[in-house]
């Protein structure tokens, strides 16, 4: 992973560019109107753009779970498992909080399990909010832990409490990262 291709030096001045473009459409609306409101493209509500700027993009070390990474470039969902009490958590996490200890091994996740709940997000967090609206449920796994991932399948209504779900990787547009979701069997 540490390759000259993930190595990045401009990263920052790239990332102040975009948010550049996108203040100075609202600075427009300032000029124009007087205020930081905008009309919410879906809803039409009035919004207020505060003013003061939070940037939160987070910068995670992955160097403990990096097995989880390798897994998915290879179309396997992957996680730990406990040696000392044999819980299995998802996502992976390489110390058990039961026992205390850092002594895992990895494991492949197998593919199937039946669906316990599901949600329709419709009201989306700002970086998803260039998708159409999705669902999100969570999957309980022959190997006794459930997962959180999207479900990808036309309509919500074909869904049901107890259905087979597959667990699928690939890339994810219009991002094209490798991630994972379900899929009803
Ligand atoms: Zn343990």
């Amino acid at each position: 992973m540490s390759d000259d291709k993930t190595i990045i030096k401009k990263l920052p001045e790239h990332i102040d560019r975009l948010s550049e473009e996108a203040l100075s459409l609202i600075d427009n609306i300032v000029r124009e109107t007087g205020l930081p409101i905008y009309q919410d493209p879906k809803t039409g509500a009035p919004m207020w753009l505060d003013v003061r700027e939070l940037r939160l993009r987070y910068v995670i070390p992955v160097k403990n779970i990096e097995e989880f990474f390798k897994g998915l470039r290879n179309g396997v969902v992957r996680t730990t498992k406990c040696k000392e009490c044999g819980t299995i958590y998802f996502p992976p996490q390489p110390d058990c909080p039961k026992c205390r200890v850092r002594n895992m091994e990895w494991i492949d996740i197998d593919g199937e399990g039946e669906l316990l709940t599901w949600t329709v997000i419709n009201v989306k967090p700002l970086s998803f909010s260039h998708l159409k609206d999705y669902i999100v449920g969570i999957v309980r796994m022959p190997q006794g832990f459930n997962i959180l991932a999207w479900i990808n399948v036309d309509s919500h209504e074909k869904l049901a409490p107890g259905m087979k779900m597959r667990l699928k990787v690939g890339r994810r547009d219009p991002e094209g990262y490798i991630t994972y979701w379900f899929e009803p069997i």
